[in-house]
C-alpha cells in the first residue's frame, strides 16, 4: 500500500470530477475514513498528506486521540453515535456528520452546553429508507433543522448521506442530487434563521465522482486510501 500514491489518485479523481462539473476542486475536501486503521497507519496517512480524518467508532476515536495519532490533521466523527457516548465525542471533533435522531441531537446540545462549546453538526439523511441504516427520512430533515437552529450549543452546517453501495458509475447520482436539493430547500425555508449550511458530506470510495458532480463538499474515503478492510472488521 502506497498511501501517498493512493491520496494523489483519489485527489486527482475528485479534481477531475469537479472540473467536469464546472466546480472549483478546492471546494471539495477529502476526508480519510480511518475505521479499523491503527494509530501508526493514521500517523503515516497524516505524514503522507491527509489533512482530515473521520472516525466511526467512539472507542477508536478515544484511543487514537490518546495516541496523538491525528496530530497535524483535523478530526470529524462519521459513525453511528449512541446517546450515552456523546461525552466522548462532543468538543473532541470539529464536526459530527452522523446526527441521526432527535434524541441524539438534544444529547449533543446538552453535552456542548455543559462544556460551554458550540458543536458543529450535520444531519444524516436516510435517502433510500434502508432499515439497516440510521438517519432521518427526508421529510423530517426540515423540522429537525428548525429544531437544531433553536438549540443554543449546536450549529447545523449541512447534510450527510450513506446511500446503498453502488454497483456501477452513475447509480447513486440521483441520491446525491436529492441530498443537495434537500439542503437547498432547507436553506431557502430557513433564511430567517441565518444558518450557514454549506457542507454536503457525500461520496465514498465506490461512488465519489458522482457525489462531486452533484455538489459534494466532503468525500469520505476509506478503502481507496487504505486498501480493502477485512471482511469481518467492525465498521
Ligand atoms: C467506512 C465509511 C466510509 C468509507 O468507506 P469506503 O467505501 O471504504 O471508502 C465513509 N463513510 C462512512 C460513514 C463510513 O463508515
Amino acid at each position: 500500500m502506497d498511501l501517498r500514491e493512493n491520496i494523489a489518485q483519489v485527489r486527482a479523481g475528485i479534481d477531475a470530477a469537479a472540473r467536469a462539473a464546472g466546480r472549483d476542486p478546492a471546494a471539495v475536501e477529502l476526508l480519510a475514513a480511518t475505521k479499523t486503521q491503527s494509530s501508526d497507519t493514521i500517523r503515516a496517512a497524516v505524514a503522507a498528506g491527509v489533512t482530515l480524518c473521520g472516525e466511526n467508532r467512539v472507542q477508536e476515536l478515544t484511543a487514537h486521540i490518546a495516541d496523538r495519532a491525528y496530530d497535524g490533521a483535523r478530526v470529524h466523527f462519521i459513525g453511528h453515535l449512541q446517546t450515552n457516548k456523546v461525552k466522548y465525542v462532543v468538543g473532541q471533533v470539529e464536526l459530527i456528520h452522523s446526527v441521526s435522531s432527535e434524541k441524539l441531537l438534544r444529547a449533543i446540545d446538552a453535552q456542548a452546553a455543559k462544556l460551554g462549546v458550540l458543536q458543529d453538526i450535520l444531519l444524516e439523511i436516510n435517502l433510500a429508507g434502508e432499515a439497516s441504516k440510521s438517519g432521518f427520512p427526508p421529510p423530517e430533515a426540515l423540522p429537525t433543522a428548525r429544531l437544531a437552529a433553536s438549540l443554543g450549543h449546536v450549529r447545523l452546517r449541512g447534510l450527510m448521506c450513506i446511500p446503498p453501495a453502488a454497483a456501477a458509475p452513475g447509480e447513486n447520482l440521483h441520491y446525491f442530487e436529492t441530498l443537495r436539493q434537500l439542503a437547498v430547500d432547507i436553506r431557502q425555508e430557513m433564511l430567517d434563521n441565518n444558518i450557514d449550511m454549506d457542507v454536503l458530506s457525500m461520496g465514498m470510495s465506490g461512488d465519489y465522482p458522482d457525489a462531486v458532480a452533484a455538489g459534494s463538499t466532503c468525500i469520505r474515503v476509506g478503502s481507496a486510501l487504505f486498501g480493502p478492510r477485512l471482511p469481518n472488521a467492525p465498521g
